[in-house]
């Protein structure tokens, strides 16, 4: 099960565990234009430039909220 929310710049979304919030790009970004992503390094040989996440943002850094905690097993099995 997977809810999303999204408030201005956050998102929000509710599993079954935890809580993520995430900011997402800025859409008045001059580098990105609200996209995340910009093109740095352009290729002489004409393959496709690397796609970065702009400054703007982080994708990789989320808040997570546990709504209830881990479970964790206790017994050993033989198997
Ligand atoms: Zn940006």
């Amino acid at each position: 099960m997977r809810n999303s929310l999204t408030i201005r710049r956050w998102r929000i979304d509710l599993y079954e565990s935890a809580v993520y919030i995430q900011k997402q790009p800025d859409p008045k970004c001059i580098d990105c234009r609200g996209e995340g992503d910009i093109t740095r390094g352009a290729d002489p040989w004409g393959e496709e430039p690397d796609l970065q996440p702009c400054d703007c943002w982080n994708p990789f850094h989320s808040l997570r909220i546990p709504l209830r905690p881990r479970t964790v097993i206790n017994e050993r099995y033989p198997f």
